[in-house]
């Protein structure tokens, strides 16, 4: 038998915290990137997931990863009573040693494990300018193409599918070309970034989720958005830093796929 390879939690943070950029990467007040939680000082076995939700952290603990890897962590809400569903995220958290490490924009944006080049690859397009300003920095990706609209659609319902997912269109695809598109994963469609579009000349914007706004905004302006769901989009970043994990300190990882059906 192997001995567990077993490396510092300290060590872990230092190189997600360097290859992601955490500290440089602005972000939004909730997200809190990097370290949330601490556990005992190593990591024998890492888990990676979308959520920092009950199910991720109960499924982390019975799965003895004493890291755990989130895209939205624990702090979205603010501050919050340590009670209910919250008291029982931490006790399992500090009960089973479970750290958490999590990482928003900083994942989004990264150039090669990130959620929104990751999409793109996935449904055949090729990334070749920066698009979704926030503050400083361009968080997702944009590029050029031409192929029919239908055909994107039809790749993107293949892709949610794979996680659950379902996709809809702010208006039909048939007989359209997808010449200029651009990529924000998540709750990508908001008035900024159609506008953003608008000023870029996107014909395509592919998102996770956006507000019922922004479908009439979209169809008043003939954009073809294409909504595959929060949560499907999100996926691929975090199993992306998984497996450069694991190849970088021999660490066992594993992905928690729990869909939220949005
Ligand atoms: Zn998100």
């Amino acid at each position: 038998m192997t001995a567990t390879r077993s490396i510092a939690l300290r060590d872990v943070v230092t190189a997600l915290d360097a290859e992601l950029r955490t500290l440089d990467i602005p972000d939004f007040p909730g997200a809190v990137n990097g370290l949330q939680v601490a556990n005992d000082g190593d990591v024998t076995r890492v888990a990676v997931a979308v959520d920092a939700s009950l199910a991720a952290v109960s499924e982390a603990a019975a799965q003895k990863a004493d890291l755990l890897i989130v895209h939205h962590g624990l702090f979205w809400s603010g501050a919050q009573p340590i009670v209910g569903v919250t008291h029982q995220k931490y006790r399992a958290l500090l009960e089973h040693n479970v750290a958490v490490y999590s990482t928003h924009l900083p994942l989004d944006a990264h150039p090669t494990l990130g959620n929104n080049v990751l999409l793109a690859e996935a449904l055949g397009l090729t990334p070749s300018r920066g698009f979704g300003r926030f503050k400083t920095l361009d968080i997702a990706v944009a590029g050029d193409s031409d192929i029919e609209s239908e055909t994107l659609v039809a790749r993107a319902i293949e892709f949610s599918a794979r996680y659950g997912g379902s996709v809809r269109t702010s208006v039909p695809s048939e007989g359209r070309r997808t010449r200029n598109w651009a990529i924000v994963t998540g709750g990508g469609a908001s008035t900024d970034t159609l506008a953003e579009a608008r000023a870029r000349g996107i014909d395509t914007l592919i998102v996770g989720e956006g507000p019922h706004h922004t479908t009439v905004e979209a169809r008043e302006h003939d954009l073809l958005v294409i909504y595959a769901g929060h949560y499907a989009t999100e996926t691929l970043g975090v199993q992306a830093l998984g497996k450069w994990l694991g190849e970088r300190f021999g660490l066992p990882w594993t992905f928690l796929h729990l869909p939220t059906g949005s």
